[in-house]
């Protein structure tokens, strides 16, 4: 399905911009049918991105696509914002070195391994003392004070 209903804004890259194939068949769904070559790798054929869709796409293949679900919680591995920029950790695999400096330099993101903290996947003291049988009716007697 595409998306039409947006202003579009400048067309910077197409799907066909990308080796990764998921990338690539991401790309494709989320972006923009137009006619004319892409600006950056000049193929006719790929779905058009604006900044918008390649940081919403950088957004779901790296960020949602590396978030970890724990029982009490969700964190993403891989986080990215435009204060990183320049100075991303991530060691990419080959095949998808150029398709993360492309991303990078075209939204002005930098992508790096985010530390979650720790409640964000439910390394709460109350919530393990909770599950433990000896120390449960006291946090209960706590929560209802
Ligand atoms: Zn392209």
């Amino acid at each position: 399905m595409t998306d039409r209903i947006e202003p579009l804004g400048e067309i910077l890259l197409c799907s066909d911009c990308f080796k990764d194939e998921g990338l690539r068949i991401d790309a494709a769904k989320h972006g923009i049918e137009q006619d004319g070559n892409c600006p950056n790798c000049q193929s006719p054929y790929g779905q058009k991105l604006t900044l918008r869709h390649v940081k919403s796409l950088a957004w779901r293949f790296f960020v949602s696509g590396t978030t970890v679900r724990a029982e009490y919680g969700a964190a993403p591995v891989i986080q990215l914002n435009e204060e990183h920029y320049g100075r991303s950790d991530i060691v990419p695999s080959a095949w998808l070195k150029n398709d993360v400096n492309l991303i990078e330099e075209t939204a002005k993101i930098g992508i790096f391994h985010y530390g979650p903290r720790l409640w964000m996947v439910g390394e709460v003291e109350p919530l393990k003392a909770l599950q433990d049988p000896v120390t449960r009716p006291q946090i209960i007697e706590r929560i209802l004070k």
